[in-house]
């Protein structure tokens, strides 16, 4: 080799070795991914060079076909896929060939190797590694290209997918990219013009320049989105989609959007069935392809779509927007700010459809997106009220955890004269049902919804109002909000049933609650009467019906800050509990009774253990067993 060549030696970055390893060594079937991800990169590189062309006055070569040529030596066992793209500069090889740009790949990449899971492992496109596939059915690999820019000489980078890569310059007649790869062994079958062609069709038929195999031309190169919806199958939406995405699942839902006046576009979105910041990955690249007059413009234009819609995949092209478009922002653009605020309202109709519809779907979808959909009610005032009507809950009338009610639903089944909506937050079911917040909603027949998602207190707080009724939490609501509903039936025969209470009962009642005061002193704000309650023996409420932050969002900001003080509440305590009722008889035949002041300890932190406070155990355990001993000497004798 002479020195003229300049022939450099790389090794590859940490991560890229590992990639690689785990590239040839896992058990990794679908092999033939290399010549989607190989094909896609040569169209990114033609994309950019169409754009070029339209753009850029100095660029040279405009006369040189944007395509894609395969060829097959069946003989030595080399496939070549060649385009005519922007091509790369030396630096530029060294730079996407030799390093990882997006961290964290890796890292995901691992994850799921070791969970085995091949399909998993077929997102590769998706995590901006895709090139590296090649190795899994190649023993040498060269990437010859030769940069649009004029002065750029021709280079070829070399490797055999261990350790590192060389770099020299070659000669090349024509700017792009030509990649030659010596099959291995074990992989020589795929030195086959049918088996490639084959290969093209299943995933890069939506390329849109020509991929020929030898002479033939194997893809359909076509803007799908430019037909009208009736020509398009599903299977070519889906087709389009797995194209679109590089992966091998269809999505949940299609949406095909065409608008002539008085915006003139065209777009077709996807909803995707599996969220990939669940399974691991951060944020990935996203928003929809913006096209102008069917030249790319940019892949995931992010700012097309707000954050929370940023699961949404697809493509807008639009007749009304120019190529340099491309230089500003979409904020900066009159028509594109249009163009997304019309998608996102076509977006959110179209899940509600999907709600309407099909509910099972909705759900699904739900299940895997919800949780990013609800950033926009913080975020996206103008939507708020539309995205309030695509949550779903469960709820104090559903038969379990899994039965989701949306808030229409909720309304439909409100009784006469309630005046809010009412939702409870907890960790779980079985714990909100025992709630004493909820005996009073009870007693009316009040559905509360029932909240598992810290964040949703947070998301019905910023709704404020649905349908002109206020969303409330059950923990600040007082009886008399409810005092417009008519009783439920157990209520009214109950208080036929009830006699009313003496004097000499109400005044030694009155002694308790003056006991709880002494005993508990300034932990409590005030103790008194309740008449929310059925069944519990007390419960902790905020003064005067409610306002300040729910104890969930003091308990979370108690988490934050070690010094916050949670705001003192009011202890209720219930006359037709029977432990209250013996409280009561026993004080009053002995003011001074040890058991009494241990029990109004007692009841005092069980009603924090209720709100999910947990009191000094060092304290509890010892008082509960004194209770203990002294109920069951009760019995022994
Ligand atoms: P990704 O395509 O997601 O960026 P890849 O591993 O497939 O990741 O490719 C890495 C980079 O190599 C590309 O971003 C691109 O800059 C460059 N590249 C790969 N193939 C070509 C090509 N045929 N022409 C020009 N550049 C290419
Ligand atoms: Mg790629």
């Amino acid at each position: 080799m002479t020195d003229t060549m300049h022939e450099e030696k790389f090794e590859f970055q940490t991560e890229i070795k590992q990639l690689l390893h785990l590239l040839v060594f896992s058990l990794y079937t679908k092999k033939d991914v290399f010549v989607r991800e190989l094909v896609s990169n040569a169209s990114d590189a033609l994309d950019k060079m169409r754009f070029l062309n339209l753009t850029s006055p100095e660029a040279g070569g405009k006369d040189i076909p944007l395509e894609i040529r395969i060829e097959i030596d069946d003989k030595h066992k080399i496939i070549s896929i060649t385009d005519t793209g922007i091509g790369m500069t030396r630096a530029e090889l060294a730079q996407n060939l030799g390093t990882i740009a997006r961290s964290g790949s890796m890292e995901f990449l691992k994850q799921l190797a070791e969970k085995k899971q091949d399909d998993d492992l077929n997102l590769i496109g998706q995590f901006g590694v895709g090139f590296y596939s090649v190795f899994m059915v190649a023993s040498e690999v060269r990437v010859l290209s030769k940069s649009y820019l004029k002065d750029e000489p021709a280079q070829m980078w070399t490797s055999t997918g261990e350790g590192g890569y060389t770099i020299r310059d070659v000669e090349m007649d024509k700017r792009g990219t030509r990649i030659e790869i010596q099959l291995k062994d074990d992989t020589a079958e795929f030195a086959d013009a049918a088996r490639i062609e084959g290969i093209i069709k299943k995933y890069s038929n939506f390329v849109p320049y020509p991929i020929y195999v030898g002479e033939k031309e194997a893809n359909q190169v076509s803007a799908l989105w430019t037909k009208p919806r009736s020509e398009i199958s599903d299977d070519e939406y889906e087709e389009f989609y797995k194209f679109l995405t590089n992966s091998f699942e269809g999505p949940a839902t299609t949406l095909h959007l065409a608008s002539d006046a008085p915006l003139s576009f065209k777009s077709i979105l996807f909803l995707p069935k599996t969220n990939l910041e669940k399974l691991g990955m951060g944020k990935l690249e996203h928003g929809p392809d913006l096209y102008a007059k069917k030249v790319l413009i940019q892949h995931n234009c992010k700012d097309l779509v707000p954050d929370y819609l940023r699961f949404v995949r697809g493509v807008i092209d639009s007749e009304d927007i120019t190529l340099n478009v491309s230089r500003e922002t979409v904020q900066d653009n009159a028509v594109l700010r249009r163009i997304s605020r019309h998608i996102v309202k076509k977006l959110l109709e179209h899940m509600a459809d999907i709600l309407a519809g099909r509910r099972d779907d909705y759900i699904k979808f739900y299940k895997e997106f919800g949780r990013i959909l609800k950033e926009g009610v913080a975020t996206d005032y103008d939507n708020r009220q539309r995205l309030a009507k695509l949550l779903l809950f469960n709820s104090s009338s559903s038969k379990d955890r899994e039965e989701l009610i949306t808030l229409n639903e909720y309304m439909d089944r409100m009784q006469d004269g309630q005046e809010a909506i009412y939702y409870l937050v907890g960790s779980d079911r079985s714990v909100l049902d025992v709630s004493p917040h909820l005996e009073m909603f009870r007693k009316k027949n009040v559905e509360v919804l029932y909240l598992y998602d810290p964040v949703d207190d947070f998301v019905l707080s910023q709704i404020g109002e649905f349908e002109k009724k206020p969303l409330k939490s059950a923990d600040q609501a007082s009886p008399d909000d409810l005092k417009n509903i008519k009783s439920g039936k157990d209520e009214e025969k109950e208080r036929k049933e009830k006699k009313p209470e003496t004097l000499a009962f109400e005044s030694a009642f009155d002694a308790l609650i003056a006991r709880f005061k002494d005993v508990l002193g300034d932990r409590v704000l005030d103790v008194k009467a309740s008449e929310r309650l059925a069944e519990s023996p007390c419960i902790l409420v905020m003064p005067g019906g409610g306002g300040g932050p729910s104890i969930q969002v003091q308990k979370a900001m108690s988490m934050i800050d070690s010094n916050f003080q949670m705001a003192k509440r009011v202890l209720e305590v219930n006359k037709d509990n029977p432990l209250v009722r013996n409280l009561v008889s026993i004080n009053k035949n002995d003011p001074s009774s040890p058991l009494v002041t241990e029990c109004c300890e007692q009841l005092f932190e069980n009603a924090m253990l209720m709100e999910g406070i947990l009191p000094d155990p060092s304290k509890m355990v010892p008082r509960i067993q004194k209770i203990m001993e002294a109920a069951s000497s009760q019995v022994k004798s």
